[in-house]
């Protein structure tokens, strides 16, 4: 089966990066800035005025059970009715923000991620949703992409019906191992016939997406148990796969102190998962999106790139352009224009805003000329692997090699050892470098080049 990337381990030795990926820029650890509730407002007041799309993203900070891999802001208790308080936050959020949006503005993404948001019960997922209903233009056709992030752990058939019957059309299971050794390593133990349940579920309640997230590079992981687990996954053959890199960092993620760090795989035997994945991916029909996406040709990612209508947001990729995303609850990332911030992550200084009537407290930042410049190259190499130059100098009035004139001999390197082909007027991943295209955008992220550029800085594209 032919494929649009291939392996080349002289590639990997070279760029293979452990970072997390651009779905926004700057990336979230760069974009810091106090956003005022004034200029929220502001912002969904210009959403509204230009009619843009708008997609709503809806975070569950909570999980029943820890894993040792994990790099979420979430609280983990055995505690469930601690989602009743956390629900009426939300709703108050939702009430506070709702009537600055135009209420026939249909939603066209709906996103609910976590961690866990089947923490909330059946009947407060019910009264969630109907909260929405009554503040958003939740359509009820099958169309629009209304999904939410699943724990196999958490899940059955009766969950499954209640999603479906609210509105959920889209799944993403976040199976990360089905190998005994590697689920007890980080603490996440649920089988793979289980898993299998979950997708008949889905596709007998007619689900119009089914992805499944998978990490490689665990504690205990070898390349013969990650062979098993993408085997066992491309049997249920979701209609998207999302590989994920494990970053072991235990001083930002202290639940990652549970992990022995010997237990890690080497480079080489990660060199041999990602390239046995690709084979396998390849040979199942998969190709690759990008970013740590690959999708069924018939899926409406690989359409989208195929006619050139897929687009970067902070959910990931999209087949929206133009849209905005609002965010609700503690750690729920929002881009309104050009604004781009996170709530607080502290959920219970969340609630106890929420709860006085007061928006939380937030922090991103408000793109600027320059951020626009980086963030539609970074759109470009990870959308379609490739950058036109003069269409960004006609966008920007720059001229782009005297603009990047820093970048360009790093570029030039990259050309010469085969990642990507650099010409006056434009620059194309090869179909061996398109794997590594985050090693690219990380050339053109002003942040990593310049450490001690403050978040909210305005620089002039002249
Ligand atoms: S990996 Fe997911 S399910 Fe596990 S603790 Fe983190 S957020 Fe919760």
């Amino acid at each position: 089966m032919a494929t649009n990337t291939s392996w080349n381990a002289q590639l990997f030795s070279r760029y293979h990066r452990l970072h997390a990926q651009y779905h926004s820029y700057p990336a979230p650890e760069h974009a810091q800035y106090p956003i005022s509730a004034f200029e929220r407002y502001s912002a969904l007041r210009s959403s509204r005025a230009l009619q843009r799309p708008l997609a709503l993203n809806i975070n569950i900070p909570f999980c029943a059970n820890a894993c040792y891999n994990c790099t979420h802001k979430t609280t983990i208790t055995k505690d469930r009715s601690r989602s009743t308080a956390y629900l009426q936050s939300l709703e108050h959020e939702i009430r506070m923000l709702a009537p600055h949006i135009r209420t026939a503005t249909p939603i066209t993404q709906l996103h609910i991620g976590g961690g866990t948001p089947t923490f909330l019960n059946s009947l407060e997922l019910r009264q969630l949703m109907r909260c929405l209903q009554q503040h958003f233009n939740i359509v009820s056709h099958n169309f629009c992409n209304y999904s939410i992030d699943i724990d196999p752990r958490e899940t059955d058939w009766a969950t499954m019906g209640v999603l479906r019957d609210i509105g959920f059309n889209g799944i993403h299971i976040m199976v990360q191992a089905l190998d005994a050794q590697v689920q007890r390593a980080i603490n996440c133990l649920h089988t793979v016939e289980h898993t299998q349940k979950i997708v008949e579920a889905a596709r007998t309640l007619q689900f119009r997406q089914v992805s499944i997230s998978l990490t490689y590079g665990l504690p205990k992981q070898t390349p013969q148990a990650w062979n098993t687990t993408l085997s066992e996954t491309l049997l249920l053959a979701p209609d998207r796969i999302r590989l994920q890199a494990f970053m072991h960092q235990p001083e930002q993620y202290p639940i990652q102190q549970r992990i022995v760090a010997t237990d890690i795989p080497s480079t080489p035997d990660l060199a041999l998962m990602l390239s046995d994945s690709l084979e396998q991916l390849a040979n199942a029909g998969y190709r690759y999106i990008g970013m740590d996406y690959f999708a069924l040709a018939d899926d409406e990612y690989s359409t989208a790139q195929e006619d050139g209508a897929l687009y970067c947001g902070p959910l990931g990729y999209s087949t929206c352009a133009s849209s905005d995303t609002l965010g609700f609850g503690a750690g729920a990332i929002s881009q309104l224009g050009e604004l781009y911030y996170c709530t607080s992550t502290d959920h219970t200084a969340y609630q106890s805003a929420c709860n006085t009537h007061q928006l939380p407290a937030a922090y991103g930042v408000r793109h600027n000329a320059e951020h626009n410049l980086r963030k539609d190259i970074l759109d470009g190499l990870n959308t379609q692997f490739s950058l036109d130059f003069k269409t960004i100098e006609q966008r920007y009035h720059i001229d782009f090699q005297a603009y990047f004139s820093k970048e360009w001999p790093q570029l030039q390197r990259m050309h010469n050892d085969g990642l990507l082909q650099l010409s006056e007027d434009s620059l194309h991943m090869t179909p061996q470098g398109r794997l590594f295209t985050l090693a690219v955008c990380q050339i053109f992220d002003q942040y990593l080049a310049q450490p001690t550029l403050k978040p909210g800085v305005r620089t002039q594209v002249i």
